[in-house]
């Protein structure tokens, strides 16, 4: 998605080519690209203005006409605008291309939308109900009343501060890359509340935010996927990232290994070093290895923990959750409640068990992964039976296997139905990611050796 250093870029590359010229013709291919209702009317208007000026609010692209009109453009996910200088150098159309503009020059205006998100709205001036109003604050032209109600909104807003950085309404142009760098360039949480941050350290957010903006300004925006800023030209601020995108690798200030999880539904990276973000620990394995006992040796010294077994719990009784189950799932509901009787003979079923397995481990791994941004500046350990089949293992600093000998006898002890567990215990995915784990504790001796190890590895983490 074009941030604004990509946008500002596309109009620095487009303004010198367009302004001062007068448009000819305007063919529309996609129609829901222009919001004005009446399509003539737009044409109309268009059609022999010449435009006086390109420039750009936050994402917005204004390109203002020399009738008291302008046209706004915003590119959302993946609008691009090319100029071409002749009808000799246009393409062949494509489905993606929305709208085509020629100038009296026979010049070209083409824009191409793959994903067809992206709009064009056509306003008078001085339009009262324009898509302008209720912008957030420009970072490079604001005045200090702005700014002191930017402070405010800060002061009394409970939302993260990724999330209020983001938010468009609030700040114009910060998009997740940058969100991620200047975060990270502050050394701040991005799972803390905006009411959490001082003043001071809002303020040095706010300088960090516009020395990284105008540094991908200066750099034509980043290169990534979908966006380039001329059809043969990179933008080169991808080479100064440092933390977006980097999970797994070192942090190029401390060493410490950089961490991703989602906030806001957005892939976020941080280095928990640099911005005092507590490590997070899984503890898996196979049934009877003595998981639990570890993980209440954790509660014990005092670790934050929490059982996926609670987490299914609590899911279960979530409202939204039985609601989708029943639309899913109709079988296994009884009276608006999961009948968990019900559900555990389903599950003999490998086929349904596959499917509710789909449905069920995405919903677990969101709330742990929520459960563990709230819980930023705790060292959480959080038991995941299967971690490799909910695709947990990506979520922790540390992945920890709890592995026995004494498997066997500890289930025949605790179990009447045990030849079912050991049975489940052959198929897990334990045994094949075994070598990803971290750390693996043998539970083969007394509870006193099984705690000094604990407390061994926790000394090694330096938790
Ligand atoms: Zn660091």
């Amino acid at each position: 998605m074009p941030e604004l250093p990509e946008v500002t870029t596309i109009v620095r590359i487009l303004k010198p080519k367009i302004l001062n010229k007068q448009i000819e013709s305007i063919d529309v291919f996609y129609r829901r690209l222009i919001l004005n209702e009446d399509l003539d009317n737009f044409k109309n208007i268009l059609i022999n203005s010449s435009i006086d000026d390109i420039f750009n609010i936050g994402k917005f692209i204004i390109i203002k006409l020399n009738n008291n009109y302008r046209l706004i453009v915003h590119l959302r996910m993946e609008g691009k605008l090319f100029f071409f200088e002749n009808q000799n150098d246009l393409p062949e159309r494509k489905y993606s291309d929305s709208c085509l503009i020629k100038f009296k020059d026979g010049s070209y205006l083409l824009y191409n939308d793959t994903r067809k998100f992206g709009i064009f709205k056509l306003e008078s001036v001085d339009e009262g109900n324009s898509i302008l109003n209720n912008l957030g604050i420009d970072l490079f032209n604001y005045n200090s009343e702005q700014f002191d109600k930017l402070l405010k909104l800060k002061n009394k807003s409970s939302h993260n501060v990724k999330q209020f950085i983001t938010d468009q309404h609030i700040i114009l142009g910060i998009g997740n890359i940058y969100a991620d760098e200047i975060l990270f360039k502050t050394k701040i949480a991005p799972f803390k509340t905006t009411k959490e941050i001082s003043d001071d350290d809002f303020l040095k957010l706010i300088e960090n935010a516009k020395v990284i903006l105008k540094l991908a300004i200066d750099n034509k925006g980043s290169t990534i996927s979908t966006y380039h800023p001329n059809f043969n030209e990179e933008g080169k601020f991808q080479n100064f990232l440092k933390i977006y995108d980097k999970k797994g690798e070192k942090c190029p200030v401390c060493g410490d290994i950089i961490e991703k999880r989602f906030l806001n539904s957005r892939g976020t990276s941080f280095c928990p070093t640099c911005q005092n973000i507590k490590k997070t620990i899984s503890i898996t394995g196979p049934i009877g290895c003595g998981k639990s006992t570890v993980l209440d040796i954790f509660k014990n010294l005092g670790f934050d923990i929490l059982s996926l077994d609670t987490v299914v719990h609590t899911i279960y009784k979530q409202k939204q959750f039985i609601k989708q189950t029943a639309n899913y799932f109709p079988s296994i509901i009884i009276n608006e409640q999961i009948d968990k009787k019900t559900l555990i003979e389903k599950l003999k079923n490998p086929a349904f068990k596959k499917d509710f397995q789909n449905f069920l481990y995405p919903k677990l791994k969101d709330y742990v992964n929520n459960y563990l941004n709230k819980n930023y500046y705790k060292n959480v350990v959080v038991e995941v039976p299967l971690l490799f089949e909910s695709n947990m293992d990506s979520l922790f600093s540390y992945n920890i296997g709890v592995i026995s000998e004494n498997q066997e006898n500890l289930i025949k002890q605790r179990d009447v139905d045990y030849k079912e567990k050991l049975e489940l215990n052959k198929n897990i995915l334990f045994y094949k990611n075994q070598h990803k784990l971290d750390f693996i504790i043998e539970n083969n001796g007394s509870l006193d050796e099984l705690e000094n190890k604990v407390k061994d590895l926790i000394r090694k983490l330096h938790l």
